[in-house]
């Protein structure tokens, strides 16, 4: 076993934090804020763990209060995101929800608003994906509606609802996935989503723009998350990370930035329609 191997390891979907070997970085002793975000209100979908905790830590820590959405399998996980905005000083707002179907999306848009005061700023982060075998006949309906429901679907009604809140000044940042530029043939529905979020951002930016609202991507690489032991197999979490440039999974706590940087009207003020990789080394064109 080489150094950077992570030693074998499965879950169930959608997979807890506690039960990771070893436990992801999510910044919790590293992440010091700038007030790049003071007296904002954001709302991280599938923010109890892996990324969207990362940036629900950010976030707080730079200053702006965060709902977030969570399933009821990762109450343990939504607890611990709270328990971590709370302590940067800030408001946490925790939201029990499943995301495959559009009146619930209009149900946490409205909450998070109300219990926010307001909202500026979406982050389209909950995603799910599935190894699959390489047989298309093998592949249901079921899979399809499940992915493409939870990242794509969810993308446009979350989205929707955020934009009728939103004033000059706001923003979405979708959590895209090298997935998009390099497909995986055993992430085939997988992979689509993460295209087809990369090109709604381009569009939304568009549409968007002209009322003074942002959407931009981010595109991580392999990133060491509870997605991946609960949705790969073991020999591939095993050697998770290690084809990049960079020859290992990057952390949460090391994509979180990004999504500062492209939440910050200071620092990204004239950035709209962008996807950034953050890939440990592949290019994403
Ligand atoms: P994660 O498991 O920590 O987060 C994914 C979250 O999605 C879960 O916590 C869950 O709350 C949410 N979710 C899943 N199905 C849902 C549903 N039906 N309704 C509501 N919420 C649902 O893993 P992560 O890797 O941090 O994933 C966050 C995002 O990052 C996803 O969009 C994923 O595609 C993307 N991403 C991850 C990687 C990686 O290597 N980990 C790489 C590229 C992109
Ligand atoms: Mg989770």
């Amino acid at each position: 076993m080489s150094e950077q191997s992570f030693p074998p390891q499965q879950q169930e979907p959608p997979g807890i934090t506690s039960a990771m070997d070893p436990l992801p970085d999510h910044g919790e002793s590293s992440y010091v804020g700038h007030d790049r975000l003071a007296g904002r209100r954001a709302l991280i979908t599938g923010g109890d763990s892996g990324i969207g905790r990362a940036v629900a830590i950010a976030y707080a820590r730079e200053g702006a209060d965060v709902a977030f959405t969570y399933l009821p399998e990762e109450k343990e996980d939504a607890d611990a995101t709270q328990a971590l905005v709370e302590e940067a000083g800030r408001k946490a707002v925790p939201i029990e929800a499943d995301l495959r179907e559009s009146a619930t999306c209009d149900r946490v848009v409205a909450e998070a608003t109300e219990a926010l005061g307001g909202l500026d700023i979406l982050v389209n982060n909950a995603g799910f994906q599935m190894a699959r075998s390489e047989e298309l006949a093998d592949l249901t309906d079921e899979n399809l509606d499940r992915t493409l429901k939870t990242n794509l679907y969810a993308m446009f009604w979350m989205s929707r609802a955020a934009a009728r809140q939103f004033g000059p000044g706001s923003c979405i940042i979708n959590n895209s996935s090298i997935q998009a530029f390099d497909p995986s043939t055993t992430l085939l529905d997988y992979a689509s989503t993460k295209a087809a979020i990369n090109n709604a951002t381009i569009n939304l930016a568009a549409q968007l723009g002209p009322k003074g609202i942002r959407v931009n991507a981010v595109a991580p690489g392999p990133i060491w998350t509870p997605l991946q032991p609960a949705t790969q197999t073991e020999e591939k979490v095993q050697k998770f990370g290690q084809e990049t440039p960079l020859g290992r999974a990057g952390q949460p706590a090391e994509v979180a930035p990004a999504f500062v940087f492209l939440a910050s009207e200071s620092d990204a003020s004239y950035v709209s329609g962008t996807v950034l990789g953050v890939t440990g080394g592949k290019g994403v064109f």
